[in-house]
């Protein structure tokens, strides 16, 4: 399963959540040498949590609750499963980020790749990211309300 997440996998070091108990903008760190280590830590209420998983065990999607694993993909971090910091809605559909750095790296993506599909469908298909990325995200009718929402999501403060 694992080369499957290598794009995401460079995202999941440093999350930015909400904290479960203040609402404020804390933070999930992890170290993929030592998933062991990952913490949660919330600098406002002082609340810190120590997570206890399945290291090696990469899920998407909808097993999240019965896994304790590590859960890409959705807009909960993939440890403790705390609600993103970086998540909004456009059309029904959720966009996140991990943190500020893939933010950057799904609006770079999006303005200069869905222009470039355009022009170069049949390239596309085979590439890595874009298959991982939902179909919504790549639509260039999208493009202009995902680089928007992606703007606003960076300047959120915490
Ligand atoms: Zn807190």
């Amino acid at each position: 399963m694992k080369p499957e997440f290598t794009y995401i996998e460079q995202f999941i070091n440093r999350i930015d959540v909400e904290c479960p108990s203040c609402k404020a903008k804390a933070v999930v760190t992890s170290s993929p040498e030592n998933r062991a280590e990952t913490r949660f830590t919330c600098v406002r209420c002082g609340s810190t949590k120590h997570w206890i998983g399945k290291e090696n065990v990469f899920q998407t999607g909808s097993s999240i609750f019965n896994s304790g694993g590590i859960l890409l993909g959705s807009p909960i971090d993939c440890y403790f499963k705390y609600p993103l910091w970086y998540q909004t809605e456009i059309k029904g559909e959720v966009l996140f980020g991990y943190n500020l750095e893939h933010l950057t790296y799904l609006l770079n993506f999006i303005s200069s790749k869905v222009r470039e599909r355009q022009s170069n469908e049949h390239g596309w298909s085979n590439r890595s990211l874009e298959s991982r990325l939902p179909k919504w995200m790549l639509s260039a009718k999208n493009r202009e309300v995902i680089e928007k929402k992606l703007k606003e999501l960076m300047a959120k403060e915490g």
